[in-house]
């Protein structure tokens, strides 16, 4: 048997920590058995005479041993593939109006209208029937098992009245094809009132992810309306009122400036004891595109750090947060790679990946009443190969990240649908990994809820 080259090794008081990042499987090593395991890491060999039956049971099972012709990376393009082409999921991100309320100092959408000229439309009750009338086709022929579906905009809000109808059909057909359907949508929270929260419930949507970028002084200084008023004090009513009724995640974009007032976020969070989930991410600006955001973007590595000491941050305070990141196994960074996968904007064009949205170069196919239409530039998505890089080979969050995110290889490169690179392709726990499974190491000694042990 042979070492996995997914493994990592972290020692932590008394225990030692096993963690595989194919598996995500985490072992605590208690100290009678922390030499052999040192020893087996260290020197890269698998004495299976050192350890009990059950022990290989347990180091098979996690991939932390393999058999000597397991081909790790074979196997992940097998998963990932087998991921891409499975008919289990359909999934939609439905642009449903393209006007917003907010004027954000790094939205990038505005600033593209106001260049163009363009007014800002809104999804027609045609697509509304192509798509539904196309869900019905694809329930009856690719037979998926979850419709998973992102309203998205603008502020789909401003949208409500057909976010309701085509939510109550999803749910109709859900029901009657035995689909399970996974609804949540995406919104600045301004108008996420108690009635429309009422009105969401009723239509099968529990999920909203709000973005909130600090306290009141950093927030209201990226986040205004249109008419240049403030947005924080609303935005924290609004979640007071549906925290118990939907389960809201915050999506907190930070910059250099922003971090203390995020800290200062998430203590006020946790007095108000606020049921929410936070995702931090980093604000990419697009320079051609942003000429209101002074702030200072963060580097992808400063960014790791940070992102490990918010989540220590919130631990410290809401010590039953439950944070773990490596719950769910990741098969893939984005889902803009896989075959039944589409971005639907306003006009019924189909897109794959969410930053093209409105780009006429990059249309990958269109609604009709036959349904959906591809083309050419739909099918370049699906021929990359995200995990050939040797770079990512090497990766040790490979398994997790697959690639990353493929603007650049495929938008950029294949498609000559933008002149702006994305600065990043990587993810943070390419950085980071190691700090992120001593914190949730760390909550799970404390909260005594250890899984394996050798
Ligand atoms: S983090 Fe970067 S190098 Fe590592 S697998 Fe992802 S894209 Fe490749
Ligand atoms: S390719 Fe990149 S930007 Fe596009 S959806 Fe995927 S992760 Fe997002």
């Amino acid at each position: 048997m042979k070492l996995s080259k997914y493994n990592i090794l972290i020692e932590k008081g008394k225990y030692l920590i096993l963690f595989n990042t194919i598996s995500n499987a985490m072992l605590y090593v208690e100290q009678s058995k922390k030499n052999k395991i040192k020893k087996m890491c260290e020197s890269k060999k698998v004495k299976i005479g050192e350890f009990e039956p059950d022990e290989i049971e347990i180091l098979k099972k996690g991939f932390f041993i393999l058999d000597d012709d397991f081909d790790e990376v074979e196997y992940l393009k097998l998963r990932f593939n087998a991921y891409r082409y499975s008919d289990r999921y359909l999934r939609y991100t439905i642009v449903l109006t393209e006007k917003c309320n907010f004027n954000c100092v790094y939205c990038y959408q505005q600033q593209i209208q106001s260049v163009s000229g363009k007014m800002a439309s809104e999804i027609q009750e045609e697509q509304i029937i192509q798509l539904i009338e196309e869900t019905k086709r694809r329930f009856e022929s690719q037979k998926p098992k979850v419709l998973s579906v992102t309203f998205y905009g603008g502020e789909p809000l401003l949208s409500l009245e057909k976010l309701i109808f085509i939510s109550e059909k999803f749910r109709e057909l859900s029901k009657k094809y035995q689909v399970e359907y996974r609804p949540f949508i995406v919104t600045n929270g301004y108008l996420l009132n108690k009635i429309t929260v009422e009105k969401l419930i009723k239509v099968g949507i529990r999920s909203v992810i709000i973005t909130i970028d600090g306290t009141e002084e950093i927030h209201d200084k990226y986040r205004r309306l249109l008419n240049g008023g403030p947005t924080f004090s609303k935005l924290i009513e609004n979640i007071e009122k549906i925290h118990k009724d939907m389960q809201v995640q915050l999506r907190i974009n930070i910059s250099k400036e922003s971090v203390n007032s995020v800290k200062k976020l998430i203590s006020f969070i946790s007095e108000k004891r606020l049921n929410v989930t936070f995702d931090f991410q980093m604000i990419e600006v697009v320079k051609e595109f942003s000429n209101k955001f002074e702030d200072t973007p963060l580097t992808l590595k400063e960014f790791s750090k940070i992102e490990v000491e918010l989540y220590k941050e919130i631990l410290k305070y809401s010590p039953e947060y439950s944070f773990n990141p490596f719950k769910n196994l990741k098969f893939a960074r984005c889902d803009a790679l896989c075959l039944n996968s589409f971005v639907i904007d306003v006009d019924g064009t189909i897109h794959k990946c969410w930053g093209e949205v409105g780009n006429k170069v990059t249309i990958a196919g269109k609604l009709t009443n036959e349904g959906i239409k591809l083309n050419q530039k739909y099918t370049k998505w699906l021929v990359y190969e995200p995990y050939e890089d040797k770079e990512c080979q090497s990766c040790i969050v490979f398994p997790a990240c697959m690639g990353g995110c493929t603007f650049n290889a495929v938008v950029v490169d294949k498609l000559h649908g933008s002149p702006v690179k994305k600065p990043y392709r990587c993810i943070s726990m390419k950085y980071n990994i190691k700090d992120i499974i001593e914190v949730v190491a760390n909550q799970q000694l404390k909260l005594r809820t250890y899984s394996n042990r050798v």
